[in-house]
């Protein structure tokens, strides 16, 4: 009673404020990953876009919405650590962006935010775009309410070499690029303090960097190394002035060890990662984010002939090393995250990695780890995302059965909310 007279005087002195929005969720099973527990007949009490409250037995206000998820799994809303939803109706050739004006790409990216958002994941780290800047524009349309994705975290463009893993390469020397087809390009420590400091004040999240050769890019050898440790460790440093963390693309082993040694926060798809580079990803508490499913998408492309041919080349026999390492690194208890390179595999079917990660090594609650609480630590928002918990973001989603059981049960997420909105039931 006294809540509500004081939330009234609120009102009172506040015109044009509303009330808050208050929605209790019953949930049958819950998991923590915090705790790798599973909690029986919860209650989550959500205010506006927090979670408010967690436990059994917690007194439902009166004016609460009630949504009843007593015979569902509950979980944290969950964190894809690598995509590209902003590369519009990406269909597997770079070059496809020459076809398209900035604004199509654009507008191509509207689905792909939504589709992502309906499978359950609630928040993606976007580690890179073709077109620079087109991601910070779709973090802030969805933030805005204009059109409907997850919460992202946006790189703005791919810090690489000229030539390099995350440049737009295949062309003939003659051909100038426009503005935003080359903007993260440096060639030397300077060059990438540059290149940082212009991301930080477009309004990046995170910065990407690219150390080794690409599987995806035309003339790039995924085996070779890039940027030097110099330009590693130049990019770490002034993201750091920012407060921002770098994540580096990196297959070959060196590559590997570079990003490692410059202090990055993760290595990505760390396909040839070597014995040396598992103990010093461990010793440095650096994630690996193995995208071990997309393979299946490269082949499949392949045989449609939509993949072009030299990445098939470049692809071959590196699926299956990077799910063998895959396996080596948990066995290693190197920390780990989910991220999908979603953009190889449609938009909305990155659930499916969950069942390889079981596959090679995990239990099935330390997949779900990887795709909630490792993740948002390796994001740096522990605080606000990874778990159902007091003070966090109310992004929730239920499934019907038990994942813990059968781990593709994640590939048909039945409940999303985020921020405490509800977007599919
Ligand atoms: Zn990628």
């Amino acid at each position: 009673m006294k809540h509500t007279l004081l939330l009234a005087t609120c009102c009172c002195l506040l015109p044009g404020l509303a009330p808050a929005q208050v929605t209790a969720i019953r949930a049958g099973k819950l998991v923590d990953p915090d705790s790798g527990k599973v909690l029986s007949d919860q209650i989550i009490l959500i205010r506006d876009a927090k979670i408010e409250n967690v436990g059994k037995g917690i007194a439902i206000p009166a004016s609460a919405a009630v949504i009843d998820l007593g015979r569902m799994t509950v979980l944290p809303g969950l964190i894809d650590c690598h995509t590209h939803l902003a590369d519009g109706a990406h269909d597997g050739e770079p070059m496809g962006q020459f076809k398209k004006t900035a604004a199509q790409v654009a507008l191509e990216s509207v689905p792909n935010a939504r589709a992502m958002l309906e499978s359950g994941f609630t928040t993606v780290r976007d580690v890179g775009v073709y077109r620079a800047l087109g991601d910070v524009a779709l973090r802030d349309a969805i933030n805005r309410g204009d059109i409907i994705g997850p919460r992202m975290y946006v790189a703005g463009a791919y810090v690489t070499i000229s030539g390099g893993a995350g440049a737009l390469t295949g062309l003939a020397p003659d051909i100038q690029l426009p503005w935003d087809l080359h903007y993260g390009e440096a060639n030397s420590p300077w060059e990438v303090r540059k290149v940082v400091r212009q991301l930080a004040h477009d309004g990046v999240d995170h910065i990407k960097v690219l150390s080794s050769g690409a599987v995806l890019t035309h003339g790039s050898n995924p085996k070779s190394q890039e940027f030097t440790p110099e330009e590693l460790q130049a990019a770490v440093d002034e993201a750091s002035h920012f407060g921002l963390r770098v994540e580096a693309h990196a297959h070959s082993p060196e590559g590997i060890k570079n990003a490692i040694r410059a202090g990055v926060a993760s290595v990505e798809h760390a396909t040839m990662i070597d014995d040396e580079g598992i103990a010093l990803a461990k010793q440095r508490g650096t994630y690996l984010d193995m995208d071990i499913y997309d393979e299946e998408c490269i082949q499949e492309g392949g045989k449609k002939g939509n993949v072009p041919k030299d990445f098939l080349e470049h692809d071959a026999q590196l699926g299956q090393m990077q799910r063998d390492n895959f396996r080596k690194a948990v066995a290693a208890g190197a920390k780990m995250s989910f991220g999908t390179d979603a953009g190889v595999c449609a938009y909305g079917t990155s659930g499916k990695q969950f069942a390889f990660m079981v596959k090679y090594g995990m239990t099935p609650m330390q997949a779900i780890q990887a795709a909630t609480s490792n993740a948002a630590d390796s994001l740096g928002h522990s605080d606000l995302i990874g778990s159902i918990k007091p003070g966090k973001y109310a992004d929730i989603i239920a499934v019907a059965g038990d994942p813990l059981a059968d781990i593709r049960i994640l590939e048909n997420v039945q409940f999303v909310m985020k921020d405490g909105k509800v977007y599919k039931q």
